[in-house]
């Protein structure tokens, strides 16, 4: 019920159209101040028993003109109702002027009222239009005064009445139209300030979005750049540069660990001689195959690597001399009965190895290189096609 009631005197809202949602507010609450000042006249007239029936019909009329301008607020014709409840209320104070046959506070307030109420609806033009008209009427009624057009008023107004009057609404319209438009300038001031920031925060929004999008690329780039930059591109494994960083990590980790680590060294056999006999190309085919079948005998922790143009290096964790042995030995007789297809024919191909071990053949990535390059040169002055692991200065045979 009460809420019923307040949405009745509640003003309409035209949804993204501020200015007109203002100015229909505006009148609207000076149309249920007019009502409830109808309201209470009309009321006061039934306690006086002498009202004259006309007095009824007028409030009446104007209760109904109230009610149909607020209908056609609602509808949304606020200009219409602007300027007819400006004409209404000019109409209305002079009216009231002419039955008092003078000029009293209640008509020059009324006058104020409609002049600050002109600016704000009409801005420069409303103040300066209602204004004139209020100092014209009052010009009129001076002029019809004097033509004894006028009941006989309680004072006469004189000239002294037009200046003042004039001056004040003159002031008052003036200095409501400033600060309504100060106000007015602020608020679209500030609503421009909210829009310009809020497209800053799209702007960088979408250029952190692209930055983030250049880093990721970046790191992509690093990425593949770091993978060429460590990887054999012919064979897929690691080349040089990879195992001189890794092997030294590594065995700071193995030595910490205490556990041992086994590198071999592989170097096909008379490869020149597989070039020369059947083609580059068909050399390139065989070192392919060669770096799958290592790949296949090492686990995924281990190391295999492309150390020189036909020579292989394999870094095995946690293994001890006899199972590198073991592990070398069986990629020897894989490879030998490992058959590549080239446009001159099969290829046949064997491999010689040399292993060492740390920590017993040495404890740093150079040693144990150089021991391992060691016992592979004996693996081919035996005849090739064999295991050879490091021993002192002799080195012990595996296979022959
Ligand atoms: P040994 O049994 O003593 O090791 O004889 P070898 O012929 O294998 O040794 P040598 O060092 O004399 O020859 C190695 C050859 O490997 C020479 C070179 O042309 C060839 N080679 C090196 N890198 C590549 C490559 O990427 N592709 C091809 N097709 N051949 C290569
Ligand atoms: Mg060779
Ligand atoms: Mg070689």
């Amino acid at each position: 019920m009460v809420a019923r009631f307040k949405q009745w005197f509640a003003p309409p809202v035209f949804e993204g159209d501020l200015q007109r949602t203002h100015r229909a507010n505006l009148l609207n609450m000076m149309m249920i101040a007019a009502l409830f000042l109808v309201v209470m006249v009309l009321f006061a007239n039934f306690l006086d028993p002498q009202t004259p029936i006309r007095n009824f019909v007028i409030d009446l009329i104007l209760i109904a003109i109230i009610f149909y301008l607020r209908s056609r607020l609602y509808r949304g014709n606020v200009t219409f109702v602007a300027y007819s409840t400006l004409i209404f209320a000019f109409i209305f104070i002079i009216i009231t002027i002419i039955s008092d046959g003078t000029i009293r506070t209640p008509a020059t307030s009324l006058f104020l009222l409609w002049v600050v109420m002109s600016s704000i609806l009409f801005d420069l033009r409303g103040f300066v239009l209602s204004t004139i008209a209020a100092s014209l009427a009052i010009s009129a009624l001076i002029l019809a005064q004097l033509a004894n057009m006028m009941p006989p008023p309680v004072y006469t107004v004189g000239l002294i009445h037009w200046f003042v009057l004039t001056l004040t609404t003159g002031i008052t319209g003036g200095l409501t139209y400033l600060g309504y438009q100060t106000t007015q300038q602020a608020l679209k001031r500030a609503e421009q300030e909210v829009t310009k920031r809020e497209r800053n925060e799209q702007l960088l929004e979408a250029a952190n979005a692209d930055l983030r999008r250049y880093v990721q690329e970046i790191e992509h780039l690093q990425a593949e750049l770091r993978e060429q930059y460590l990887i054999d591109p012919l064979t897929g494994l690691y080349n040089r540069r990879y195992l001189t960083e890794a092997l030294a990590r590594e065995l700071v980790r193995t030595e910490r660990e205490h556990a041992p680590l086994s590198i071999i060294v592989a170097d096909l056999d008379h490869f020149k001689m597989i070039n020369d006999t059947y083609g580059h190309q068909a050399g390139d085919t065989v070192l392919v195959a060669v770096a799958r079948l290592l790949k296949e005998y090492v686990r995924g922790s281990d190391i295999a690597c492309r150390y020189g143009g036909e020579e292989f290096l394999l870094v095995l964790f946690n293994t001890a001399l006899d199972d590198a042995a073991k592990r070398a030995e069986e990629i020897r007789q894989a490879a030998a009965v490992l058959c590549t297809q080239s446009e001159h024919g099969t290829v046949m191909l064997t491999i010689s190895f040399g292993i060492a071990t740390y920590p017993d053949h040495g404890n740093n990535a150079e040693q144990l290189i150089s021991k391992a390059d060691q016992a592979l040169y004996h693996s081919k002055r035996a005849g090739r096609n064999r295991v050879t692991i490091w021993q002192g200065e002799e080195v012990r045979l595996e296979q022959t």
